[in-house]
């Protein structure tokens, strides 16, 4: 690969003609941008061509040549192959990410046999490895900020947990994840992981990470990064498991659709990507639960916020959908200074200012469905009664949407769901729905017995940043 190729990173809200633009590590070490935009690729790289030779390849192969189309030059050559096998190979599926087929048109993608039992292993195992590298090549040290919803944080902590050159903070929603979630968080030992409960909702523990990022004395002082969905290397390692799923049901041959249980728009904006970069994609179904922004702004062109409510599928309990910022940068016509006006609209009044074309553009890309509570049970029973599969919730509004879009619009192509969390992460709802307990994988199952580290803060930016300089060995040493 030529200097030429490399692709070049720019923030979504960069209001300059001619934007400035940072490499794959800088994106990768910094995570949000310092104007608050997100990072997105100068262009897309292509894969159309070199689909026929994914075929049977295994999964780290596949993830070290299509992130390796992100990273360019960033690794020395050799070192992305080692890193992408060493994070595949925690997982307990010899296959990484396994296809279930359910019925004649409707496939689950199983990606929840990563150390957490959530799909956000797949991105973070790699991405926590890549972040370390980074670090080594330039003898440096992070504090690693990050707010969750559930399985972001544990994840996260999974994959920082015994590196040197990171400490790790996740603030997540005090009594507002499961149980199987916060104990993966408070019960892990490295003692540069710290799980912090915040005394509010998932959306303001983005906001304080937001604001942590904002204050530039702290940003630089503890060097500050992030590994939430925000950042691009997730998005990168995010599309590898939609190519996967694409060749083995017969891409470039066959279009095949994806149904994703959707939060923070990071899972499907993945799936997004992986069709512009040549898969053949043919529909990307977004399934919500009741927190349904999203869904109302497919069907309205209206995007407002609303108060987020707990539940059955915790880790989608939220309103603002960051990975939405950019979607808008590229329905907009990729102008920064637009994105920048619309987001701080949205911020200052609760709603996005409203853009039709946009809209008629986003409409054209995406479909959705808002699955409630009780849909939600009524699919993990129905799951297992007629293909004796057990899912978790969130799993289940994917199969929901799922179901719903091939209602409205047909089968067509294959439908594959993706099974987003292990159900034994979310085992009261599969009991009550199935009378089946769900048991957890040998290797967690004393999880319940370990001793937790909790620490509940309220939410106030003071407070928490009070806390993380008390803690992170990056001021201890300077101090
Ligand atoms: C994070 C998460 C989601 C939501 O994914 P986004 O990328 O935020 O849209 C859905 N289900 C599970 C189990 C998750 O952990």
């Amino acid at each position: 690969m030529t200097g030429h190729d490399i692709v070049r990173y720019l923030s979504t809200r960069d209001p300059r003609a001619e934007p400035l633009t940072r490499s794959f590590a800088e994106v990768l070490i910094a995570g949000l941008a310092e104007d608050g935009g997100l990072y997105v690729p100068e262009r897309m790289p292509a894969i159309a061509s070199d689909i026929p030779g994914f075929a049977g390849l295994p999964y780290a192969e596949l993830a070290c040549r299509i992130v390796s189309l992100f990273a360019g030059d960033t690794f020395p050559p050799g070192e992305l192959q080692q890193l992408a096998v060493a994070a595949y190979r925690s997982f307990r599926h010899a296959a990484v990410a396994p296809l279930v087929q359910v019925d004649e048109s409707l496939w689950l993608l199983e990606l929840f046999h990563g150390p957490t039992l959530a799909f956000k292993d797949l991105a973070l195992q790699l991405v926590g490895l890549m972040f370390d590298a980074v670090l080594a090549h330039r003898c440096e040290h992070v504090t690693v900020i990050g707010a969750t919803s559930g399985d972001t944080g544990s994840a996260a902590i999974e994959a920082c947990g015994k590196r040197s050159a990171i400490d790790i903070f996740i603030l997540y929603p005090h009594q507002r994840i499961s149980e199987v979630q916060r104990r993966q968080m408070t019960t892990a030992e490295a003692p540069n992981t710290h799980a912090i409960a915040i005394e509010g909702t998932f959306d303001d523990c983005q906001d304080l990470v937001k604001a942590l990022f904002a204050d530039a004395g702290l940003r630089n002082e503890l060097n500050l990064s992030a590994v939430n969905s925000i950042n691009w290397a997730r998005i990168a390692a995010q599309t590898i498991y939609y190519v996967a799923a694409g060749v083995a049901l017969g891409a470039p041959e066959r279009l095949v659709s994806f149904a994703v249980p959707t939060g923070n728009f990071g899972n499907v904006y993945a799936g997004h990507i992986a069709r512009q970069m040549g898969l053949p994609i043919d529909r990307l179904v977004i399934g919500t639960n009741r927190n349904d922004i999203l869904a109302r702004y497919f069907a309205s062109g209206r995007m407002a916020l609303a108060a987020v409510e707990p539940s059955l599928s915790p880790s989608m309990d939220i309103q603002v959908s960051s990975n939405f910022e950019r979607l808008l940068f590229e329905l907009k016509g990729r102008n920064g200074a637009a994105v920048g006006e619309a987001m701080r609209g949205f911020r200052r009044t609760g709603s996005l200012p409203a853009d039709d074309q946009a809209w008629r553009a986003a409409r054209r890309l995406f479909s959705a469905h808002k699955v409630d509570d009780a849909e939600t049970m009524q699919m993990i029973s129905q799951t297992y009664a007629r293909s004796g599969v057990l899912i978790d919730p969130h799993t289940a509004v994917a199969v929901s949407a799922a179901r719903a879009e091939i209602a409205a619009n047909g089968a067509g192509s294959p439908m594959v769901a993706l099974g987003c969390a292990h159900p034994a992460k979310f085992p009261d709802a599969v009991e009550r729905s199935t009378g089946v307990h769900p048991a957890l994988p040998s290797g967690l199952a004393d999880l319940f017995d370990r001793p937790e580290r909790i620490v509940v803060l309220p939410n106030e930016t003071g407070a928490v940043r009070r806390f993380i300089r008390a803690h992170s060995r990056r001021t201890g040493a300077a101090a």
